[in-house]
């Protein structure tokens, strides 16, 4: 069966037309197209349907039975409802009919339809058949879709097929889209550039490019009996069609071709040093270690010291849940350098996380003899001066601060190694930047975000994995509860009850931009209620990103030396502060965080032998999805198993991590429901790759190409050389 064509004169259409030259847009049309980020004929054909109708067959209104999703048509016979008082209801109602009977249909508060709707015209109407409590239990269909039906000449556009609904784009509805698209599709060039080689579209049988773009739009049922075509239906509704797989197989191999291509180009680079491990290197090593790493730990200080030994530069992804003990793998992957006679820079993504990593790291590594300095934003010009003055010198071993440490003013004497903490804030493009500075580094990127690796190996494509998949030994897992905000009392007296036991506690806030004022006031109101009236005796601290640097400093300081006992705080905290003897985190509007986000506060206690606590205080009867992350929460500590929920709830676009790793959101793949393309998607770009390396047939270099342009000009990444 061959894609919609029409007998009108050919009109060619590449997908790089620009719109506004489309038969039936013209400039203003392209204006309110362009308000949409659609540009071009390719960019429209990505524009997908949200439902498609089977309008090959109409049922006679005669057979509506209740309960059925229906489509079918009829003349209207006659307009009637009423507008409550004050305009606050107003139903308008129409009866249609057909040569086998009538049916009502319902509108609630739309009563513009009243102008639109005059008797004698034709209806297309699409909607589930209810009884009408209100009117002797007759069929009604309530607020169906409707379309005007006149009657097509030429080529069947609107119905006798299966038609795609689209959204609204600016006053532009289905009926106009359909006609648009229609145009295009119908004059799409046969030899449109396939970035599928054709090995792999035998191998799928996946159809070409231009026919899953006219299909993708009109499609055709192949099947002959009811159930088939209602399942063909279903597919299509679901994104799921043969065309869907086509684009999807399509959009998953060119970015894992393009992720591949960033990472062999960096495994074409060459740095200018080789580490050697000599014995005092491991004697090092093995000194700042004040407990035995796990086997995990050992495993992954291996890949990263054979990746530092290696002719090209590291790119490597650290992952680990909270509290598995990266930082100090770190610290031992820069002592490995700094051994060498060369320096480490570490970068966090605020200046908290900054400071908290200097202390710690200063804690571990100077009383061996390291140099360690931090780069924030409130050093006075002259420390600040003295300190690139250091790093110039290749006098400091390892240089902390924020991403200003690959600004252009900090010069480094020898850098080897640049370690990113909590890399969700730190995209592709960034990671590509860092690596063509100067020294080729090393690059190690730390995470705790917990991805299902599959995922993780797209999402971070252009980066080899290690895992840290143990925790330290001893730790009890986090018991965590959650409360309804009246139960305020026994959450204080959990608070007394852990600061009786010697340890401490963190109240968190959320910070959200559009409500920052309201949340700094909770947070600071908080505290001082805290400190007044439920607390005299105890000493509360406050922390919040709006609080001068030299201000955080001190609270942090003396939170991390115990002299305060329970500390306020907005999601400053987020992420990897490390106070082992802090063991119940209280978790105020629980509600308004993501699981990833809890999973990371509550990864802040438990960072010890004793047992720790966690709260979620949290109004949760009206939102179930809240109700749900709040359930997993209480029911486990994994991770990965709370990255899984979290993928379910909040879909693709969503991921944790997917919007700063540089990727955009996916015209056709879902993430979530297409793992398994993706895994094989994956192989195929490395076995594509490697035919490319082999000196690959001509289709194949011509398309290594097409791929590269392809996938700059989507994902703008400069590093495809
Ligand atoms: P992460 O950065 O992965 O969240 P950290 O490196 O901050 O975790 O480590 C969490 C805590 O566990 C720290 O207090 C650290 O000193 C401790 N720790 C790390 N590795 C071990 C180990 N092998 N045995 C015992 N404690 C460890
Ligand atoms: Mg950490």
């Amino acid at each position: 069966m061959a894609p919609p064509r029409t007998d009108a004169p050919s009109r060619i259409v590449r997908l790089d037309t620009e719109i506004q030259y489309v038969k039936g847009v013209g400039p203003r049309r392209a204006e309110q197209f362009a308000e949409h980020g659609i540009r071009t004929v390719g960019d429209l054909l990505c524009h997908l349907p949200f439902r498609y109708e089977d309008r090959t067959q109409f049922r006679s209104i005669s057979s509506l039975r209740e309960e059925e999703w229906v489509l079918t048509r009829g003349r209207i016979a006659g307009i009637g409802g009423f507008e409550g008082r004050r305009r606050r209801i107003s139903v308008v109602e129409i009866l249609v009919r057909d040569a086998t009977g009538s049916v009502r249909l319902k509108f609630f508060n739309q009563p513009y339809l009243r102008s639109v709707f005059k008797p004698g015209l034709d209806l297309i109407i699409y909607g589930q058949v209810k009884r009408d409590p209100r009117a002797h239990g007759t069929l009604v269909l309530m607020n169906p879709e409707c379309e005007l039906h006149e009657q097509e000449t030429g080529p069947r556009v609107h119905s006798g097929r299966v038609v795609p609904v689209y959204r609204r784009l600016g006053d532009m509805r289905t009926r106009t889209l359909r006609q648009i698209v229609f145009g295009i599709v119908s004059n799409l060039p046969p030899d449109m550039d396939d970035p599928l080689p054709g090995y792999l579209r035998r191998r799928y049988r996946l159809m070409s490019r231009d026919r899953a773009f006219a299909l993708l739009h009109f499609p055709l049922l192949n099947g002959t009996t009811r159930e088939a075509r209602n399942t063909e239906m279903e597919a299509l509704n679901r994104g799921l069609s043969p065309a869907h797989k086509r684009l999807i197989f399509e959009e998953l191999f060119q970015l894992n071709v393009g992720l591949q291509m960033i990472r062999s180009s960096r495994t074409r680079l060459l740095k200018d040093r080789r580490l050697q491990i000599s014995e005092n290197v491991r004697e090092a090593i093995k000194k700042i270690l004040p407990f035995h790493p796990t086997v995990a730990q050992k495993r992954v200080l291996k890949e990263i010291a054979d990746d530092m030994r290696s002719p090209s530069p590291m790119s490597r992804l650290l992952q680990g849940d909270v509290g598995s003990g990266k930082t100090i793998v770190a610290a031992q992957a820069a002592i490995l350098a700094a051994e060498n006679g060369y320096q480490t820079a570490i970068m966090a993504p605020t200046e908290i996380l900054a400071e908290q990593h200097y202390f710690s790291f200063r804690n571990l590594l100077t009383p061996l003899g390291y140099r360690i300095d931090l780069l924030k934003g409130s050093l006075r010009r002259k420390e600040k001066d003295s300190a690139l003055a250091r790093i110039a010198a290749g006098e400091t071993h390892i240089a902390i601060g924020t991403h200003s440490l690959i600004q252009d003013e900090v010069e480094f004497a020898r850098l080897a190694l640049v370690v990113i903490d909590e890399q969700h804030r730190f995209g592709v493009v960034q990671r590509g930047v860092l690596m063509e500075k100067g020294h080729k580094p090393d690059v190690l990127v730390l995470t705790a975000t917990p991805i299902p690796r599959s995922l993780a190996l797209t999402l971070y494509g252009d980066l080899d994995i290690s895992v840290i998949d143990q925790l330290p030994p001893g730790r009890k897992p986090i018991e965590t509860r959650s409360y309804e905000p009246e139960d305020r009392e026994a959450i204080y007296k959990e608070i007394r009850r852990v600061v009786e036991d010697g340890h401490q506690a963190y109240v968190v806030y959320p910070l959200v931009e559009e409500s920052e004022k309201i949340d700094l006031r909770a947070a600071t109101e908080m505290a001082r209620h805290l400190e007044r009236e439920v607390f005299p005796d105890l000493r509360i601290g406050l922390l919040h990103g709006r609080m001068k640097s030299a201000e955080k400093d001190s609270v942090m300081t003396a939170f991390a030396a115990g002299k305060i006992h329970a500390l306020v705080a907005t999601t400053v905290i987020e992420v990897g502060i490390d106070v082992p003897n802090a063991t119940l985190m209280v978790v105020e509007h629980a509600e308004r965080f993501g699981l990833s986000q809890l999973h990371q506060l509550r990864g802040r206690v438990g960072r010890g032998a004793a047992q720790s606590m966690c709260l979620l205080v949290a109004d949760a009867r009206n939102n179930p999805d809240a109700r749900r992350r709040l359930e997993i929460m209480c029911e486990t500590n994994d991770g990965f198993r709370i990255a899984e929920v979290d993928l379910e709830l909040r879909g693709p676009g969503e991921i944790a991590g997917t919007r700063q790793s540089g990727i955009p959101a996916f015209r056709f793949a879902n993430l979530i429901r297409d793992r398994k393309g993706l895994e094989l998607a994956r192989e195929e770009a490395g076995e594509f790759l490697g035919r490319i390396r082999r000196g690959g047939d001509e289709e194949c270099l011509r398309l290594a190409s097409l791929i590269r342009k392809q996938v700059r000009e989507r994902y703008g990444w400069a590093l495809i050389g």
